[in-house]
């Protein structure tokens, strides 16, 4: 699995990632960003595609540090909440 997170607070709604990785990325509505936290293996040539073709720099791959650290202690939620 690949873990990914999207810091939503960056996220302008561009929709390149869910351009280049539409299993992974969805856009809803004019801005709201969906995306699946937990990406199959499979996905990751794409991902990091998606990832270098965000404007913004969004999209974070293999979050799991962040992640765990977030949860650690001081919780960036920006980046985590957008998580379904
Ligand atoms: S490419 Fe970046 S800015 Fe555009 S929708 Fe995806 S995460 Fe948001």
């Amino acid at each position: 699995m690949v873990r990914i997170a999207v810091d939503l607070n960056r996220c302008q709604g561009y929709a390149q990632c869910a351009f280049l990785a539409p299993e992974v990325f969805a856009m809803h509505g004019e801005e709201g960003l969906l995306y699946d936290p937990d990406v199959d293996e499979a996905q990751r040539e794409k991902l990091a595609r998606a990832a270098a073709a965000c404007p913004v720099q969004a999209i974070l791959v293999d979050a799991v540090d962040a992640v765990d650290v977030a949860d650690a202690g001081d919780t960036p939620a920006e980046a985590v909440s957008g998580a379904r």
